[in-house]
């Protein structure tokens, strides 16, 4: 969770699916876990039947949508990529999608489960009774209520984690990450989690506890605050304890990039490499924190495999998307979203309904957080699907933004080339695959894309 600050950046990663994600964070409350002992299953309510309904239609659309992207995979090479894919390389990015695919539709259906049963065995109220047994307040008894279902959720995912890590990306060569930097990284995630995460958490209990009606807009004001002083330090503070970042060496490609910079006014003081080979052969790029604290970041292996003019060309697409003001829209639109869920909440936290769904006798503030964030799931499937659109839109005019600021297409076209072919990217992913998962658009069609730009486009004035 403490992870990703990365607010703009260059390439498509896979991810863990979506329904696989645990998701306790500032704009979404859902958790999940297991449980052991059998009583028999219990009767639902509406609410119940809702939010059931939701988490299986969100696992069974993604599986469907990975059974439409598998279908597509073919022999023959897209013919921008021949001469840039061999024949096996093309291959083994093929068995790469569906050894992840697999093994997503494992992980997917053991988490249902696991979730499933741990909702209808009273999982919810057998928590809820033994945090309430040590006698704390409110707020001390939600943070250990919300604590303790998300170290189960941890516990529960962590074989999967370690077999992606340690079995799938070493079995296709990428796997760069030691045991001691694996648990070194679950740690610091921990106290991260306990440093930062719990005073946001006791903040939102307790203005929902004791401020009464508008509770929901001081909780938006701090979450705010929060979400914003995060995006700040993190290049300083956070990324650092995960990675080392360096100034990039003086040389051809720092000062082709200053000039690249200079040419569109942008105030670029700080380019860093960082040593991304430490978990991963694979490469990526991306933009980070705001204010005076933005800086480009470029991983040693990007570097490693791209020339200075590639390399010149995704700095330039780094700085399209502060160009054309992408950052600032992703925080105003987060913060709108977390105002709009915020407001929700307010309705819903101490619904009786909501509580009845999960079984729990006692209303509180902590379990309504939860299971409102299960409610919201829906709603969230929805606007996560807009949130891709606007980002895929933007990935496009970041490229051409890229172009016609190098003037040279060439470069841009090369560099994703070589991004796909190292990251063994699905060069044809299902158009329904895409809109479900993707940030990026395909490779190809970012491609299509570039070269379709006139050349006169790129040639004439640059900021338009
Ligand atoms: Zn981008």
């Amino acid at each position: 969770m403490f992870r990703s600050f990365a607010i703009g950046d260059l390439w498509y990663e896979r991810k863990t699916p979506k329904y696989l994600k645990p998701k306790v964070s500032a704009s979404n409350f859902k958790n999940r876990g297991f449980i052991n002992d059998f009583k028999g299953f219990l009767p639902l309510n509406t609410i119940a039947v809702i939010i059931l309904a939701a988490i299986i239609f969100d696992v069974v659309i993604h599986i469907v949508a990975d059974i439409l992207n598998l279908k597509m995979l073919q022999e023959k090479l897209p013919k921008p990529f021949q001469g840039v894919y061999d024949a096996d390389q093309y291959r083994k990015s093929q068995d790469y999608l569906r050894v992840n695919t697999r093994f997503g539709w494992i992980t997917g259906v053991i988490n249902l489960v696991a979730i499933l049963l741990f909702w209808f065995q009273g999982g919810f109220p057998a928590v809820d009774n033994w945090v309430r047994s040590f006698g704390n307040g409110p707020v001390l008894t939600g943070l250990m209520y919300i604590g303790t279902l998300m170290f189960f959720y941890a516990l529960l995912s962590q074989p999967f984690s370690i077999y992606a890590t340690f079995v799938i990306e070493e079995r296709f060569g990428f796997n760069k990450t030691t045991w001691k930097t694996y648990m070194l990284d679950l740690l610091k995630g921990l106290v991260l989690a306990i440093l930062l995460g719990a005073p946001l958490l006791a903040g939102i209990l307790a203005f929902f506890e004791y401020a009464g009606s508008h509770a929901w807009l001081y909780c938006w004001a701090i979450i705010v605050l929060y979400m914003l002083v995060v995006q700040y330090i993190a290049p300083t503070w956070i990324m650092p304890l995960f990675n080392k970042f360096k100034p990039l060496e003086e040389g051809d490609l720092k000062t082709a990039i200053l000039s690249c910079a200079k040419s569109i006014q942008f105030p670029l003081k700080r380019v860093y490499t960082m040593d991304g080979s430490k978990r991963s052969r694979k490469s990526n790029a991306f933009f980070t924190g705001f204010g005076k604290n933005k800086r480009i970041v470029l991983f040693d292996t990007l570097i490693q495999q791209h020339t200075v003019p590639e390399l010149v060309a995704v700095l330039a697409h780094e700085m399209g998307h502060y160009k054309k003001k992408h950052i600032l829209q992703g925080i105003l639109l987060g913060i709108l979203q977390t105002g709009f869920m915020l407001y929700l909440l307010s309705f819903m936290i101490s619904y009786q309904g909501l509580f009845d769904a999960f079984y729990m006798s006692r209303v509180s503030i902590y379990a309504g957080l939860i299971f409102f964030g299960m409610l919201f799931a829906p709603l969230d499937f929805f606007i996560g699907i807009l949130m891709q659109i606007r980002s895929r839109s933007n990935e496009y005019q970041a490229d051409r933004f890229s172009v016609k600021t190098t003037r040279n297409p060439g470069a841009m076209i090369d560099a994703l080339k070589k991004l796909s072919v190292h990251n063994l990217s699905n060069l044809l992913p299902h158009p329904f695959y895409v809109f479900l998962n993707y940030s990026h658009p395909p490779v190809l069609k970012r491609i299509q894309a570039i070269d379709s730009m006139s050349e006169d486009t790129y040639c004439q004035g640059r900021d338009k």
